[in-house]
């Protein structure tokens, strides 16, 4: 998008608001994509991008009830993850604007969706077996179509009135670690290759968010920037200041763009649309590197 597109959005100095991540009921969300882009418009966004986890199945309907002016961002956030030997440490990796037909890519979301299910089931086996009355077809079901998540089990342990939020539900006695399997998640290299070969972004997500769990060494982001990683996410909800500091600068030493967003998932988080955003420079270095498919403005 041309720099002039933002001139209205800048009145009053605010400069414009964009969010480049954000989830639907296309995953772990809780607004079907069409409340999303709705809820962006609300929120003042001027662009959002819809990146629900291994799927791009959001895109077509954020794309219908695109409101006039917004730019939608089409993405998804892939599951990867790296090992050094090891035990693998999942990360997750935004990619933009790829070529949603991509065969090789496409294959590969897909696996993950079916691994995400088998593992799905077997976590709620292993609290069946523990007396914890759950049923899979039921979260399955809640999940409508959608990529199915540790958040959708969640969502079925509040109902159950055993935990009382998501949060809760993913503390160590539960999702976080006693409950916790592991899915097939895609290596991190690959993963860059197949965004690139599609034509896409890849941006790092979180990188260094601890309070989640073990995060990658910085060597690994130096490695990615080396085969085609663009950009680190650094202001996110789950990065200390500190954090988000280190994957500025991390960023500033590498050439990588660095991102802000919210990483918004409806009420299975408390962060809002836009409480972090992307500077109009880096966004535009991220279209500059797309060749899959473009920004799209509402008309
Ligand atoms: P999964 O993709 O099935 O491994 O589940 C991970 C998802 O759960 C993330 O994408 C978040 O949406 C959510 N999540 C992870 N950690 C937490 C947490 N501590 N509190 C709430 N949601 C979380
Ligand atoms: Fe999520
Ligand atoms: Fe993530
Ligand atoms: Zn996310």
């Amino acid at each position: 998008m041309p720099p002039d597109t933002y001139s209205a959005a800048g009145v009053g100095g605010a400069g414009p608001r964009i969010d480049l991540h954000a989830h639907s009921t296309a995953s772990d969300g809780t607004c079907t994509p069409a409340e999303l882009v709705r809820a962006a418009a609300d929120a003042g966004l001027d662009v959002v991008a819809i990146t629900d986890h291994d799927t791009t199945d959001g895109w077509e309907p954020a794309l219908r009830a695109l409101p006039p002016g917004l730019t939608l961002v089409r993405g998804a956030e892939l599951s990867c993850r790296w090992s050094d030997g090891g035990r693998p440490i999942s990360l997750h990796l935004l990619a933009y604007l790829f070529d949603p037909a991509d065969p090789a890519l496409c294959a590969e979301l897909a696996r993950v969706r079916a691994s995400r299910e088998l593992r799905g089931e077997r976590i709620v086996e292993l609290l069946r077996a523990d007396g914890i009355a759950v049923e899979w077809a039921e979260i399955l079901a809640s999940a409508a179509g959608g990529t199915v998540g540790r958040p959708h089990i969640a969502a079925a342990l509040i109902r159950a009135g055993l935990v009382t939020s998501t949060t809760e539900a993913f503390e160590a006695r539960w999702l976080g670690e006693r409950y916790r399997l592991p899915k097939e998640d895609i290596d991190v290299f690959r993963a860059v290759e197949l965004v690139r070969a599609a034509g896409g972004v890849p941006v790092f997500a979180h990188p260094k968010a601890t309070r989640r769990g073990p995060v990658v060494p910085d060597a690994l982001i130096v490695e990615l920037a080396e085969v085609g990683l663009v950009g680190v996410e650094a202001d996110h909800e789950d990065h200390s200041p500190a954090e988000r500091e280190h994957v500025r600068s991390l960023a500033d030493r590498l050439g990588l763009v660095a991102t802000g967003s919210s990483d918004f998932h409806g009420t299975h988080k408390t962060v809002r649309l836009g409480a972090h955003i992307t500077s109009p420079e880096a966004y535009e270095r991220i279209v500059a590197a797309a060749r899959g498919v473009t920004p799209v403005v509402g008309g």
